[in-house]
């Protein structure tokens, strides 16, 4: 089971308009600077840490001292089976929660609202009911198809854990049948498009994912030209420095 250690530190500075998260031992970090103090955490797992240990690993990573004091938190992670039941309907937290790995907790709010508030300028019926839990179930699957996709698609041989995710994870269906096209001689495309009634994430976020982690067939290596590699290394470039103050931070 996953479960997040919190501590609050102080703003020091103008906060940065960047959340920045890292992989720990046996999970991963986040740092939230807002205007009066910053977020930080860890969520890890406890089959492979315990809550002192996960504390001591934040604490030393933040460089934080034994005075502050840390939030240890539960997270009940899953979703109804049924959202809306006779008249009543939950949205946000009262719907279920995936971990905030991607921040989709706003997204499922506003979705939420906005596919019941489309179901009621005509009467309910079961249907009307029956439609908005096939698509809020899908909407839960689909985030979770995608953040499990960090965690199976990790490269890092440093701890148990990192391992444990790659090979003694269950890998939802549809993960399954993305990697395996990507990794195969099957056309991603085609598996992308075979499963696209039930995608949350759409087509450029699983290149993303896939090629960010690193995963490429050892024959898939197609460099561009030297003209297009040193145009490509500026765009990035001239990005980075644009959006991130020309920081870049290590994903691991
Ligand atoms: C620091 C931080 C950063 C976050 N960043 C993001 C982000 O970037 N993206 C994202 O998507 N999500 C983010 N989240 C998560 C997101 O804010 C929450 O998931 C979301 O606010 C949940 O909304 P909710 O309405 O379901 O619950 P809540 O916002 O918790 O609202 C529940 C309300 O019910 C009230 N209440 C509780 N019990 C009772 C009671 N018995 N009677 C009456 N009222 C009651 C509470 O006071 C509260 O006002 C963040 C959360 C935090 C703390």
């Amino acid at each position: 089971m996953h479960q997040p250690v919190a501590f609050i530190t102080n703003s020091t500075q103008q906060p940065e308009s960047i959340v920045i998260v890292g992989g720990g031992t046996a999970g991963w970090m986040w740092n939230i600077p807002l205007t009066s103090r910053v977020g930080n955490g860890y969520v890890y797992s406890s089959q492979f840490c315990s809550p002192e240990e996960a504390e001591t690993e934040l604490r030393q990573h933040l460089n934080v001292s034994d005075e502050t004091p840390a939030r240890h938190l539960t997270m009940p992670v899953g979703r109804l089976q049924k959202h809306w039941h006779n008249n009543c309907v939950a949205i946000g937290l009262a719907q279920g929660f995936i971990e905030p790995l991607e921040a989709t907790a706003l997204m499922l709010v506003q979705y939420g609202i906005y596919q019941l508030s489309s179901r009621l300028g005509e009467p309910v019926t079961t249907i009307s009911r029956s439609q908005y839990n096939k698509e809020m179930k899908r909407m839960f699957d689909g985030i979770r198809d995608y953040i499990v996709a960090h965690y199976y698609l990790n490269t890092r041989t440093d701890t148990p854990y990192w391992q444990a995710c790659r090979h003694d994870i269950r890998v939802p269906a549809n993960l399954s049948l993305l990697v395996n096209a990507w990794d195969g001689p099957g056309e991603f495309e085609e598996a992308l498009d075979s499963i696209d009634e039930q995608l949350v994430y759409l087509t450029p976020s699983w290149y993303c994912i896939l090629a960010g982690m690193g995963r490429f067939k050892s024959d898939a290596v197609n460099l561009p030209d030297p003209d297009t590699a040193a145009g490509i290394q500026q765009y990035l470039t001239s990005t980075v420095a644009k959006h991130f103050r020309g920081r870049l931070y290590p994903l691991s």
